[in-house]
């Protein structure tokens, strides 16, 4: 059972004492029973419900894995290109609205399984939305500020893959990371942190980026075919957790309306919220926004 069943199942149970102790079976009895309480009542129900919209049910389960069986049926063409910015990548949100979207990836890994504290306390502290894209391998070392982020309504929880792997159909590398080579690797890649994220949180992720965000043309098709767009950035905000904070202030900067900033919240040690801090800060008084991606269509 996931915590936010558990939170359901603990509802239910408080209501269950309360109608228990407040009236009889039958409700004859019950003549006491005012207003206000039924006002309590109805709103633990509409809490109920609110909450197990998100439950972990059996069936969605089934469908993700239908669908995973179904798309590693299909026949797709081979690849001719292998990059960040390939056919179908989405880079930007479809506006002119002086909005910034902030995605932030946790890589997880030896290397890349740390929490930055302070950028996301910043975040918090001055009410930024942001997107986390996070490794099913962070997710793990994590699991206890995964599941607080993920309940927080300024973060949504996206799909940063689950061994980190560059997407494609051959065998490719990028950053010296060995990609997938196969339709069936494509789809694990993509679907087991689907599957974690979706049995941790009860939210089924919007949107893939790669470990390395490189593709090729058939593996973006295939992640839109399970559901998911894949999406880059048009900002590099922190160049992999390794810019100075002047760098990260210079970069984040160039934002223009609509602009997709990627960020990494894996790298405590890195100047990436220094810099961020500052960036973010100018950037609202300049007039900047900051939204979730699901806000706009994306191109
Ligand atoms: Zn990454």
């Amino acid at each position: 059972m996931g915590k936010r069943s558990g939170v359901v199942y603990l509802f239910m149970v408080l209501l269950m004492v309360g109608c228990t102790s407040n009236s009889s079976i039958s409700g004859v009895s019950n003549e006491k029973s005012n207003i206000e309480e039924n006002k309590v009542e109805t709103k633990e129900i509409e809490e109920i419900t609110e909450l197990e919209e998100q439950e972990i049910v059996p069936e969605k389960r089934n469908e993700l894995e239908k669908l995973a069986v179904e798309v590693n049926g299909k026949v797709y063409e081979e690849s001719s290109q292998f990059s960040e910015y390939v056919s179908g990548v989405k880079t930007r949100l479809n506006t002119d609205d002086k909005v910034i979207s902030l995605t932030l990836d946790a890589c997880g890994g030896e290397f890349g399984s740390g929490y930055d504290n302070d950028l996301i306390s910043f975040l918090i502290e001055q009410n930024i939305k942001a997107d986390l894209f996070v490794n099913a391998r962070w997710v793990e070392a994590q699991y206890d500020t995964f599941m607080e982020l993920s309940q927080n309504p300024l973060f949504t929880i996206q799909n940063h893959g689950t061994e980190h792997k560059p997407l494609s159909l051959t065998p490719r590398s990028a950053w010296g990371i060995s990609s997938t080579s196969t339709q069936s690797e494509i789809i694990d890649e993509i679907m087991e942190n689907q599957l974690k994220i979706y049995d941790a949180t009860g939210t089924i992720p919007k949107y893939f980026r790669s470990g390395t965000a490189f593709y090729d043309e058939t593996s973006v098709e295939i992640a839109e075919d399970l559901g998911l767009q894949v999406v880059n950035f048009d900002v590099i905000g922190d160049g992999g957790a390794t810019f100075t904070k002047g760098e990260v202030v210079q970069e984040m900067l160039k934002a223009q309306p609509g602009s997709i900033v990627i960020l990494h919240m894996n790298q405590p040690d890195s100047e990436t919220a220094e810099g961020v801090k500052e960036a973010v800060l100018s950037l609202l008084e300049q007039g900047f926004s900051f939204v979730h991606l699901q806000e706009y269509e994306l191109h």
